[in-house]
Order: structure tokens, then sequence, then C-alpha cells
């Protein structure tokens, strides 16, 4: 699946990865509970046993160059099946992985990185540089420890360490590429990164990946959080930007395409889907 359209005066296609099945909402998004949670599941049309997301990832044309922003799981199925289809969604944009010049990753989870690397120790994106947070590579190189951590920084060493020489770090608030911004945004994890796009857009990543949840219970801490009070606060903080400059938003893992804006609503958010 590809999706056409326009940031400013950018060419932009969201090119998917495929959907990933993750636990139930309940074992994701603490506090509410399995029934508050099961309300707006159910009323926007998705299941409530298990959370299902997608992976947009966006394409992007600027000052000549091409830039990936995330790139799946590559060839893992950590999240069921149906994953790791980004590069033949690229060949449907007719785009080919030589094309890219830069992948932007907002952070080192599994799902946003581990289409970097193909299973033969090769980059996917051969003529790709790296673009990621100083405070990311730095919070993986420091082996953190507990559940599930060494099947991610397994993942890592083999999608990100062998590049190390292609990494260009960005920094806050710095315009890397005419036109796109690095923020901060830590929480998620500590070196994760949004991004600010001329024309009034930003990309997310996963300071609020879900939609509606994300949305309806903004203080609700997940699993998937390093810092998970830390994250509840960059959620809120990015949440009101978003409502009060009016940006479009780039969701990682919302429906497809992922395009819309955000409302706020007595201290709660609504993600308004457009096809941009
Ligand atoms: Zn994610």
């Amino acid at each position: 699946m590809i999706h056409r359209f326009q940031i400013g005066a950018m060419r932009a296609t969201i090119v998917s990865d495929g959907p990933l099945l993750l636990h139930a909402p309940e074992k994701v998004f603490l506090g509410p509970g399995k029934d508050m949670l099961a309300r707006p599941l159910t009323d926007s049309g998705q299941p409530v046993d298990r959370i299902r997301v997608e992976q947009n990832c966006l394409l992007l044309e600027t000052g000549g160059k091409t830039f990936l922003f995330d790139n799946g799981m590559g060839s893992e199925k950590l999240y069921g099946p149906d994953s790791g289809k980004l590069l033949e969604n690229l060949a449907l944009a007719g785009v080919s992985p030589a094309d890219i010049d830069g992948v932007v990753l907002t952070h080192g989870h599994s799902d946003h990185c581990w289409g970097t690397m193909a299973d033969d120790g090769t980059p996917n994106f051969p003529n790709a540089t790296l673009y990621m947070s100083q405070a990311e590579l730095d919070y993986w190189t420091a082996g953190p420890s507990g559940p599930g951590m060494a099947k991610s920084l397994a993942g890592i060493a083999k999608h990100i360490l062998p590049l190390r020489d292609r990494i260009r770090f960005v920094r806050d608030e710095e315009e890397f590429a005419p036109g796109v911004h690095a923020l901060a945004t830590p929480g998620h994890t500590p070196g994760h990164l949004a991004f600010l796009f001329d024309g009034g857009w930003c990309l997310t990543g996963d300071v609020a990946f879900h939609d509606p949840l994300s949305y309806t219970f903004p203080d609700a801490e997940s699993v998937y959080d390093t810092d998970r009070e830390q994250s509840v606060r960059t959620r809120r903080r990015l949440l009101d930007r978003l409502v009060a400059d009016r940006l479009s938003v780039v969701g990682y893992h919302h429906p497809w395409p992922g395009l819309g804006r955000v409302e706020k609503i007595y201290g709660t958010y609504r993600f308004v889907a457009e096809t941009g």
C-alpha cells in the first residue's frame, strides 16, 4: 500500500510495512482497564482482544534528496505474519532502495529500524546515511537490561552498529534537511525524535502511537515506554503543540494511511483522520 500526498512544497508518500498484532489493550495501556479501553476501540471499529496497528513509513523528497522515516520490522515476524512489506511497497511507489539518500529513525525499537539491514548483513538502502539522535544510540550501546531487552539489543547489533560510520547524529531542533526539523521527545525511549516539517506537519513517531487509545487516555502509561512518567509528559506537551499550532500529523502506527489532525476536548484528545 502506498499513499501520495504533499507536505508543503515536498512530495511525500506513505509506504506501508504492513500491520502488527500486539498484545491485549489492557496489557499495553496501564490504568484505564479492559472495559474503558474497549469502548473507543469498538467505536472506531477496531478489535478489542488484541491491538492491531499499522506501520506507515514516510518517504519524503526535499532538497533533491529522498528520505525514508523509519523502516519497519524487516524479515522478523515478532508481531504477526503481515509485516515486512516495505521493500515491495517501495517498488510499488517506483522507488529503488538505492534511491534512498537518508534513512531517518525516530528510535531504536524493532518496528522502526529492523528493516535497516538484510539478513545477509548488507544494508537494504546501500546509499543511505542513517539519521538518529546520539542519545538513542548511547542508550542502546550502554546495554540496558530488562524483559525483552536481549532481543532489542540483538536488533541494534544487527541493524545499527554495523553502520556506525554512516550515522549522522541529529540534534534537537536541528534542520538537518531542507524543511525538516528534529524534535527531541524523550520518554518512549531516551533519544526518541519527532520531526517537524515546513508546511505545518509533524511526524510523531511513538509519542502518541495509538489512535484512539493514546488520545483518549493520554495519561495511560504504556508498557513499551522506557520512562513511563516522562513519556506521559512528553505526549501531553507534543499533543498540546499540535493542537495550538494546528499541525497536520503523520502517525506511524495510526490506521492507514495515518494522516490527520489533533483536537483537544476537556483534557483529552481526538485524532481526526484526513487523507492529506
Ligand atoms: Zn512503534
